[in-house]
Formats: structure tokens, sequence, C-alpha cells
């Protein structure tokens, strides 16, 4: 059976992966996102199912005893993992997947799929990160800082992915992205 391309993207919050992502497969079919479960209360607009399956600490925990997420991580003292069932099921049946995950998680997957394709979107410069982490409204000052110092850990990891990708100019970060996507795509051919 043809085995689908599985895409692993992170990059920290505040680099623009979920518009980078979106972008990319508003322009390129057969891709497949992977909805992530986590602990975290839905934010404003967000939708059960679609961006996430919000679920409490409880049933988090069952799936992971169950074996049911293919990686998990904690991030920003809430849990977050990628069920197992859908990606796989996906891949076996030649499609591709995407997953936005932390950097935690990409390494798992990484170590567990070698195959597996890793993207990692990193801001043009630190200053550039803060001030898009303190432009978006939901989030308090700790909030902020918190995640400028998580950010400068995750830059520390970009070296142990395949592809690291600059978001200085959106567009043109998003073309590299397709480019790197059909060329891994070709591979497999
Ligand atoms: P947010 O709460 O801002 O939506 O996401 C926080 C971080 O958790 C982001 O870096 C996001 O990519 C990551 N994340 C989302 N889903 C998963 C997942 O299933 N596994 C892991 N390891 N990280 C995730």
């Amino acid at each position: 059976m043809s085995k689908g391309l599985l895409i692993v993207a992170s990059g920290p919050s505040g680099v623009g992966k979920g518009t980078i992502n979106r972008m990319m497969m508003e322009r390129l079919s057969g891709i497949g996102y992977s909805v992530s479960v986590t602990t975290r209360s839905p934010r404003g607009g967000e939708v059960n199912g679609k961006d996430y399956f919000f679920v409490d600490k409880v049933a988090f925990f069952n799936m992971m005893n169950e074996d049911k997420l293919l990686e998990y991580a904690e991030v920003f003292g809430n849990y977050y993992g990628t069920p197992r069932e859908y990606v796989e099921g996906e891949l076996a049946a030649g499609r591709d997947v995407l997953l936005e995950i932390d950097v935690q998680g990409a390494l798992q997957i990484k170590e567990k799929i070698p195959e597996a394709v890793t993207v990692f979107f990193s801001p043009p410069n630190m200053d550039e990160l803060e001030k898009r982490l303190r432009g978006r409204a939901t989030e308090e000052d700790d909030v902020v800082i918190r995640r400028l110092m998580d950010a400068a850990w995750e830059l520390s990891q970009q070296n142990k992915y395949d592809y690291v990708l600059t978001n200085d100019d959106l567009n043109s970060c998003v073309d590299k992205y397709i480019e790197v996507i059909k060329k891994e795509r070709g591979k497999r051919k």
C-alpha cells in the first residue's frame, strides 16, 4: 500500500505557523490536518473538533494510557497530543497529513517515524516575535514573557529539523514551504 507523507510543522508561538499552514493548505490539495487533543480551554472563536478536541485531564490521561496518542507534551501548563488513529489511517490510505505541534512533540515523531518531514518556522528575530506576541490582544503580559522564554528554547532546537524556514515575508515563506512539500512528495513517487 502506498504511504502518505507526514509533515510536522513547529515554530514558536507568534511566528505565524497557523497562518502559514492555512495558506499552504489553500494552495495544495490532498493534505489532512490532524486535530490535536488538548486540556487547554478554548479561546474565543475556537471550535471543538476543528481547532482542537477540548478534553479534561482525566480524558487526556486515559487516551495516553490506552496508547491512543502518537505523541504528547505539556506546553504552557496544558497537555497536548496527536490522536494516533486519524494519522495512521490517513497515511496508510496514502494521504498526506499535517501535524502542527510543538518541538517536544515533533522530536518524538521524528524518532518514531524517521521518514516524517519536519519543518521549523523561525521568526526573523526576537524583537519581531515579541512585537507579534504583544499584538495578540488575547495574551496577558506574563504570558507574553513566558512565551518568549519558551521561544528561545524552541529556537535552540531548530537544527534538529529537516527544514528551517524564516517567516520574514509571509508569501515567500509559504512559497518555500510549498516547494519543500512538492519536493518531498516527488521523492516518494
Ligand atoms: P496553542 O495553545 O497556542 O494553540 O498551542 C500551544 C503550542 O502547542 C503550539 O506550539 C502548538 O503547536 C502546540 N501543539 C498543538 N497541538 C499539539 C499536539 O498535539 N502535540 C504537541 N506536542 N504540541 C501541540
